[in-house]
This record gives structure tokens, sequence and C-alpha cells, in this order.
């Protein structure tokens, strides 16, 4: 048949997975936490069933759930957003990539991505007819401006960032939000802020929201997640925010990608938002004690890092221990032989580059599964 997706196979996330439950591998391959969700939204959640909110909400999602997350952001960025027309409710955050990719790319349209890139963005811009254009990040996964201004051209309709960086944990700072407006303004080039692990950001420092950049944000389209944020990766919920114009335009597809996200899912979230606005702001610590534990854990093994700045995510490289195997071969050794998964991170570049040996950890885990890591990875 005449793929539309010839060379795509099952994501690297399904393989790794898969490999580690056959193997009974330990797995911090796929990002998901192993922990129970927290026990009042799952109480909420029951609640709303047996309470029969069982049917089609609305198409843009309960006006519950769009209030709490307009509160949030007025909370968090200390702006305010319209949650009748800035805001929609999607089946997960990949959805509303999906959508917003093909609410915007036209057939030949060019969508810049830097890589590493996290694997939905370009096969979502092909299904639209669009090109994608990769720029590397830099050695510390920092932006290349002038790269990127290089890449831009008179088809660029689209450029997709993400901060915090999924794989790498890298943030972009003010200084970057300002450099993409500038080069992107006087082209009216769209903006899509993958920021589904906004509220995991490490040492002190401040997520960089595109909602908050008054330049950008008026051709934004900014995601993100409730499965990250509430431990619930499995609920497939998500959202996305942008100005009432270009609402509008992915709302157009949103409605027949999938209508709307489940109903007893959005009350429940609605429900624990409002009695524990706590939960988001623990987050953080909450990340950050379990990425120190694991970055402890590997001090005395011979794997090398630098702790992450943001997500559930931490690099390691691997070169003193096998600088025979490449990523996806090490990545299935370790898994196979050794009792451990992860993800390598080769897969996210469209060309990856020569002579780097670095995998991916998850530390979204108990304290009990950390530290059986640990012990492992120091075995290596
Ligand atoms: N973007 C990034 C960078 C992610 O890591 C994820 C997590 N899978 C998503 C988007 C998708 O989130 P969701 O599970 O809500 O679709
Ligand atoms: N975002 C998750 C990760 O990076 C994977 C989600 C998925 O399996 N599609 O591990």
């Amino acid at each position: 048949m005449h793929s539309k997706l010839a060379d795509v196979g099952l994501t690297i996330f399904s393989q790794m997975s898969q490999l580690a439950q056959q193997r009974g591998a330990l797995n911090l391959s796929q990002g998901f936490p192993d922990f129970p969700a927290p026990l009042a939204l799952k109480e909420a959640l029951a609640a709303r069933v047996a309470g029969d909110d069982n049917q089609y909400p609305p198409m843009t999602g309960v006006p519950e759930l769009r209030e709490q997350v307009a509160a949030l952001i007025s909370r968090r960025y200390g702006i305010e957003v319209c949650q009748e027309e800035e805001i929609t409710i999607t089946p997960g955050a990949t959805q509303a990539i999906f959508c917003a990719i093909q609410a915007l790319v036209h057939p030949g349209d060019e969508v810049i991505v830097f890589d590493p890139a996290y694997d939905s963005y370009e096969p979502a811009v092909r299904l639209a007819g669009g090109v994608t254009r990769h720029v590397q990040l830099g050695d510390d996964f920092t932006p290349d401006w002038d790269a990127f201004a290089a890449a831009i051209n008179d088809r660029t309709r689209l450029v997709i960032i993400n901060s915090p960086h999924n794989p790498s944990g890298a943030l972009l700072t003010a200084a970057d939000l300002d450099r993409l407006a500038a080069l992107t303004e006087s082209r009216g080039i769209h903006i899509l802020s993958d920021e589904v692990y906004e509220h995991l950001v490490f040492d002190g420092q401040r997520h960089q929201s595109v909602l908050t950049h008054s330049q950008l944000y008026p051709r934004a389209l900014v995601v993100s997640s409730f499965g990250k944020s509430f431990h619930v990766t499995g609920w497939k919920t998500g959202y996305l925010v942008a100005s009432p114009r270009l609402s509008a335009e992915v709302r157009k597809v949103h409605q027949y990608v999938s209508f709307c996200a489940p109903t007893p899912l959005q009350l429940a979230l609605a429900d624990f938002m409002q009695q524990h606005p706590e939960h988001v702001d623990g987050l953080a610590a909450f990340y950050q004690a379990k990425r120190d534990r694991l970055c402890a854990a590997l001090a005395g093994s011979r794997f090398s890092l630098v702790p992450a700045a943001g997500t559930y995510f931490q690099l390691v490289d691997y070169r003193a221990i096998r600088d025979d195997l490449d990523d996806v071969a090490m990545a299935r050794w370790l898994t196979e032989e050794k009792g451990i998964a992860s993800i390598p991170l080769s897969v996210f570049y469209e060309r990856p580059p020569a002579d780097r040996y670095w995998l991916r950890l998850c530390f979204a885990k108990t304290d009990e599964t950390l530290n059986r890591a640990g012990e492992l990875l120091c075995t290596i």
C-alpha cells in the first residue's frame, strides 16, 4: 500500500516499554510515574462516574476545568486568559499538538523543530503536507539562534519549541524567547510551545512560559498536559491556550479529530484542582528530590551526567562503559542483560550527532525504584 508514513514504526517508547516488560526489567524508559495518582483525584473520578457525569461535554472542555486552568495560569504567571475563547481541553497534549499543526500548516509549508525533538511533531507536520526543518540544539541543548535564523525562509509557517525540554531537561531562558520573538515577528511565523513539563523546573529556576511573552503570545499556541502535572499520564488529558483567533482555528480541527476529552476525567481534575491548589506548587520540589536521589545514586557509577534542569528525565553518558555500542544497542543491552530500560537519545534526531553516548532515564518513580535503579547501574 502507498503508506503516508512509510518509514514510521512503533515509537521508541512502546518498543522499550515492551522490551522491559518481556525481560522483567526495571522500566526507566517511557516517561510515566510508577507511583499512584493522588487519592483525592481518584476519589473525585469515582464520584463523577457514579454521579452520572458520563455524557459528552462541551467541545471546548467543561467550564469547571477551563476555569481551573485559567485560575492556575493567573496564579502561576500573573496573566489572565479567557476561559471561553482561549482555553481548549483536549484528550492529551499529543492531540492538541496534532490539531494545532493540522490547523496551521498548509501543504509545502515549513516547520522548524529543534533536535533532539519529541517524536510526535514531525509525523503530524508530514500528515499536514508540511516539511520539517531540523535545527540542532548545542552541546548543552541550548538553541543556536543564528542557525535558526538561517533556517527561516518564505515558506516557514511554524516553529515548535519545547521547554522544559524532553529529552534533555534543558530550559529556554527569557532571552531565548526574546530572540525567538525578534526573529519571527516580521514574517508572522507562528509558535507552537510544548510546555507539558512547565511545573517541573528545579534549583529555584523559573519556567519561561510563552503565555507571558506579549510579543509571542498573539502568534502562539501553548500546550500543557494534566497527565504530567497530576501523575495520570494514562488519563490522556491536556489543553491548549491561544488567542481567540488561533483557538478558533484549532477548535475547527479538534471538533473533528476527537470532538472532546472524556467528561468524568475533566470534572475530576477540576474538583481536585479546586480542592488542592497546592499540588501543582509542590511538583518542582517533589521531582527535584527524585532527580537528586537518582543523581546521588549514580555518583558511584561509571555513568556521567549533568543534573537535569527540568522535566522528569535525566540524561546519562555511558561512554566510559561501552563506547563500542551505539545508544540504541546500548539501551537494548542494558534492558536484556542488565535488567534496566532507558531511551536512546539518537531517536530524537533527524541526523544524530556522531560520538554521542547518551541515554535518557525517567525518574518519575518511587524512591524504592530509584534506589534499585541506582544499585543496578552502579554494578555496570
Ligand atoms: N510533549 C512532550 C514533550 C512530552 O514528553 C509528552 C509526554 N508524552 C507529550 C507532549 C504528550 O503529552 P500527553 O500524554 O498529554 O499527550
Ligand atoms: N512522553 C513520554 C516520553 O517521552 C512518552 C509518551 C508516549 O509513549 N507516547 O517518554
